[in-house]
């Protein structure tokens, strides 16, 4: 039984504010948001980490539908970051990957 926590958002056995979904990836506004705009793209295949992942086409869905998102959204004037923790010095703490987009505030550079 997978207990991965972004399975079950995808399967809606977890409620989440859902921004796009076909059927490869979905999108959905993060619980706890480090920016004003907060969002995750995720596959709806279970991949645990960047470094398990081989399908070059869906991790460049991944970033074309944030982008598209993002300029839907009117991120894009003042620009946003795009983001893919990976393991522990990373900062990854679900392990189904996930791509964030934050927007909303000048964000620092560099990261923590
Ligand atoms: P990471 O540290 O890169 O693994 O990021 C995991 C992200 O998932 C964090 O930004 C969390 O706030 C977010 N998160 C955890 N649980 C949920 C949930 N139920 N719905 C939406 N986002 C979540
Ligand atoms: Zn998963």
């Amino acid at each position: 039984m997978n207990n991965c926590l972004f399975c079950k958002i995808i399967d809606n056995q977890i409620p989440s504010e859902k921004l796009y979904e076909d059927e490869d990836i979905i999108a959905f506004k993060d619980i706890d948001p480090q920016a004003p705009h907060h969002f995750l793209v995720i596959p709806k295949q279970h991949i645990a980490t960047i470094n398990d992942a081989k399908d070059a086409t869906l991790l460049g869905k991944l970033i074309t539908k944030a982008a598209e998102l993002s300029k839907k959204m009117g991120f894009d004037k003042n620009g946003y970051r795009l983001i893919m923790n990976c393991n522990s010095d990373g900062g990854q703490v679900v392990y189904h990957i996930h791509l964030h987009c934050l927007a909303g505030r000048k964000l620092n550079w560099p990261p923590g």
